[in-house]
């Protein structure tokens, strides 16, 4: 039975391949693993960096989904250095350079967004046609897009979903990541749920969602998010109390839908 976390970051600096061994001794097979904005605005390297961690993970053996992202609070930081107008090109490159990466079978998804914090209107503005190109490239790539947004409420959900008719994209192919527990049966948007205790009893109402840590392994806030044994624990949890059904849609039927993969674990 494959055990996905749908959202992890890892940090050659950090636990690193330690939090990947935890993963596993817990029962943790597949990893969506998402690209960190260690060199803002430099994307080649960012997602080079990427791809060797990639495969130092694979080689424990866990399989890996890499994502490629362009993290939505990079537009501050350009901003402050090259203006708003350089700062929006060069993260939509950057995009352009994720879904490249993805058509050529190195990953699975690409990841954009905007802003979780208060910018001011020509960020929030340019954020929004990054989001937007973000979402295009995911269409003519044919892949999925996580999106880090705002908390997200029944609003968030209707607006992704306009977008995601708007853009043509198909259904399943945009996940919100750090999503609440919030129904989907109005719209086709994939809910990437953190794997915290208290959304258990939430969970067990949804017939579909995806299960992240959002762990980011930063050595500065250790214990800063969920660790990496969060996904097996929860789904053990799960699985306790009867819902394997519900299990086998969230590791294997879903995410094999979300990403076009085979959700194999041998
Ligand atoms: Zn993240």
């Amino acid at each position: 039975m494959p055990l996905l976390d749908n959202h992890m970051h890892l940090d050659p600096k950090g636990k690193f391949l330690e939090a990947v061994k935890e993963f596993m001794s817990a029962g943790g097979t597949h990893i969506a693993l998402v690209s960190k904005p260690a060199a803002v605005g430099d994307y080649e390297k960012q997602f080079s960096e990427h791809l060797k961690i990639v495969k130092s993970v694979e080689e424990l053996g866990v399989k890996v989904l890499p994502v490629f992202a362009v993290h939505p609070a990079e537009i501050s930081i350009l901003t402050k250095e090259y203006g708003v107008e350089r700062a929006e090109e060069m993260m939509k490159k950057g995009l352009e350079l994720a879904g490249k990466l993805v058509e050529e079978g190195k990953g699975v998804a690409i990841k954009s967004g905007r802003p979780h914090y208060e910018v001011s209107q020509r960020i929030w503005e340019a954020s929004l046609r990054i989001m937007e190109h973000a979402l295009k490239i995911a269409k003519d790539v044919g892949c999925a897009i996580q999106l880090h947004t705002e908390s997200a409420t029944e609003e968030t959900f209707k607006e992704l979903e306009e977008m995601r008719k708007r853009v043509g994209l198909k259904e399943w192919k945009i996940i919100k990541h750090f999503s609440p527990p919030i129904s989907n049966s109005k719209d086709f948007i994939a809910r990437s749920i953190l794997a915290s205790k208290r959304n258990i009893e939430k969970v067990i109402q949804l017939q579909r969602f995806l299960i992240e840590t959002d762990y980011i392994d930063d050595p500065k806030r250790p214990g800063a998010v969920l660790g990496p044994k969060s996904v097996p624990r929860f789904t053990q949890e799960l699985l306790k109390r009867g819902y394997e059904d519900l299990v086998y849609v969230i590791h294997k039927e879903f995410p094999e839908n979300v990403y076009g993969v085979d959700m194999k674990d041998d």
